[in-house]
C-alpha cells in the first residue's frame, strides 16, 4: 500500500515536470501567434477600410495573452525547478491556471467577435494543441469546456440567430470537441502508463545497482576470509602461498629474500597445563606482535598452522638477522607465564631463517624448506633463539639468550 502510494506520488511528479516542458513549448507558439494576430489587427485599424469596433479589443486580449506568455517563460524554468510533495500543488495550479486562461481569453475573443469565425477557429486549434500536448487528467479538464464551448455556441446564437455563420461555428465545434477529449483521454494515459514503467524501470536498476554492491562487497569478505586465519586475524597459509605467487611473478632479476618460520616453544605443554583457551588467548598474543614488527619493518607476516608462524621480507641478511632478534626479546617481553616450559617460565619462540637470492618460483619454495630446515636446528640448538641458512649455505647465527 505503502509503495503503491509511492509509486502514484512519483507519477504524479514526473508529469507535472513533463507538463512543464510542455507548457513552455506551448507559450513560445502562443507567443509568436499573439504577436502576429496582433500586428494583424493593428494593420486592420490603420489600412483597412471596413470599420472595425472590437479591434483594441481583440488587440488588448492578445497583448495580454503574450504577457501570460512571456511570464511563463520567464518564470518556468523546468531545469531549475525541482518538484517535491510541497511544492506538486502549486505547480499543478500553475499549469491548470495557465490552460484555463488561455481558454478563457480565447473565449471571450470569440464571443466578442464580430466574425466569429476566425477566432472560433483559434479556439478549436488551440483546443486540440492543449488535448494533445499535455498530459491532464479529464476530471481536471471538464468544466473548463463546459464553461467555453457553451459560451462561444451561444454568443454565436445571441448575435447570428440560427443562420448559416452560427453553423459554420457550431458544426466544426461538435466535431472537433469529441476529437479533442479523446485525443486528450488517450495522451494523458500513454503519458501515465510511460511514466510508471520509466519509474519501475529506475527502481529496478538502483535495486539491482544497490544488490550488486553488496554482492561485491559479500564476496569481498569472503575472498578476504579465505585468506584469513580466524583466530589471530593474521593472513593465513593459503595468502602466503599467493604473497610467494606474487613475489614469484615479479621477479625480473635476482632478488634477496629473507623467509623466517617463528614456532612457540613447548606449546603443547603450555595447552596440556593451561588450557586450550588460553592457548589460544596466547596464540592471539604473539600474533598481534608478530603483526605489529612485521609492519613496522614493512615485512609479510602471517600464521603458517598451528604454533607456527611466517614472516617474508625483502631485507638484507644483517638487517633480517636483526629483525630476528627483535622478535625473539619482544615475545619474551610479552612476558607470558609457561610453567612447563623447559627452558623459561615464560613463552618464547624459535626461529628458522633463510636468507637467498631468488630467480625463480622454484627457488622460493627451497628458500621456505631451508627455512624449515633452519627452525629444527634452532630447536635442537636449545631453542628460544635463531638459526640461519644463506645463499652460500652458509649455517649457523645463533642470537644469545
Ligand atoms: P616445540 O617446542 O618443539 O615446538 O614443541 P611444541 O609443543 O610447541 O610443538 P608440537 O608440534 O608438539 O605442539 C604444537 C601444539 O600447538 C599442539 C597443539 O596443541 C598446539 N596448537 C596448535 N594449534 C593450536 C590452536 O589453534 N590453539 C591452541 N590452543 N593450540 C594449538
Ligand atoms: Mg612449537
Ligand atoms: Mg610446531
Amino acid at each position: 500500500m505503502e509503495n503503491q502510494e509511492k509509486l502514484a506520488l512519483s507519477i504524479r511528479k514526473e508529469m507535472i515536470q513533463f507538463n512543464l516542458k510542455r507548457m513552455r513549448t506551448v507559450a513560445w507558439t502562443l507567443m509568436y501567434v499573439s504577436t502576429i494576430i496582433t500586428i494583424i489587427h493593428y494593420g486592420e485599424i490603420f489600412f483597412s477600410k471596413t470599420e472595425r469596433a472590437m479591434v483594441p479589443a481583440y488587440i488588448t486580449i492578445h497583448v495580454i495573452l503574450f504577457y501570460i506568455d512571456l511570464a511563463v517563460l520567464l518564470f518556468v524554468k523546468e531545469k531549475k525547478i525541482q518538484i517535491s510533495t510541497h511544492n506538486l500543488r502549486k505547480y499543478e495550479s500553475i499549469l491548470l491556471a495557465y490552460i484555463y486562461t488561455v481558454l478563457l481569453l480565447i473565449t471571450v475573443i470569440t464571443a466578442i467577435d464580430v466574425y466569429f469565425f476566425k477566432h472560433a477557429v483559434l479556439y478549436e486549434v488551440l483546443f486540440l494543441m492543449i488535448c494533445t500536448v499535455f498530459a491532464v487528467p479529464f476530471r481536471k479538464f471538464y468544466w473548463i469546456i463546459l464553461i467555453t464551448v457553451p459560451a462561444i455556441l451561444i454568443s454565436a446564437y445571441i448575435s447570428h440567430g440560427i443562420s448559416s455563420e452560427s453553423i459554420d461555428i457550431f458544426l466544426p465545434m461538435s466535431l472537433i470537441i469529441p476529437i479533442g477529449l479523446v485525443i486528450q483521454r488517450h495522451t494523458y494515459k500513454v503519458q501515465k502508463q510511460f511514466m510508471t514503467q520509466h519509474i519501475l524501470l529506475d527502481e529496478e536498476m538502483i535495486k539491482s545497482k544497490q544488490l550488486a554492491t553488496l554482492l561485491a562487497k559479500k564476496n569481498n569478505e569472503l575472498s578476504e576470509q579465505a585468506y584469513r586465519d580466524t583466530l589471530t586475524n593474521l593472513p593465513n597459509r593459503r595468502a602466503f602461498n599467493n604473497k610467494l605467487t606474487q613475489i614469484g611473478q615479479q621477479l625480473n632479476n635476482s632478488k634477496s629474500l629473507t623467509v623466517m618460520m617463528i614456532d612457540i616453544d613447548y606449546f603443547k605443554n603450555f595447552n596440556d597445563y593451561y588450557g586450550h583457551l588460553q592457548g589460544d588467548e596466547a596464540l592471539i598474543r604473539v600474533a598481534a606482535l608478530l603483526k605489529e614488527i612485521a609492519e613496522k619493518y614493512n615485512a609479510f607476516a602471517a600464521r603458517w598452522g598451528g604454533e607456527e608462524f611466517v614472516f617474508v621480507s625483502q631485507h638484507a641478511l644483517k638487517f633480517a638477522e636483526h629483525v630476528c632478534e627483535e622478535v625473539l626479546e619482544e615475545v619474551r617481553y610479552l612476558n607470558i607465564r609457561h610453567e612447563r616450559s623447559k627452558i623459561a617460565d615464560i613463552i618464547t619462540v624459535s626461529i628458522g631463517m633463510c636468507h637467498v637470492n631468488v630467480s625463480n618460483i622454484e627457488q622460493l619454495k627451497t628458500c621456505c624448506d631451508l627455512a624449515d630446515q633452519a627452525l629444527y636446528k634452532a630447536k635442537q640448538n636449545g631453542r628460544n633463539t635463531f638459526y640461519s641458512k644463506n645463499e652460500n649455505y652458509d649455517e649457523g647465527v645463533c642470537s644469545p639468550i
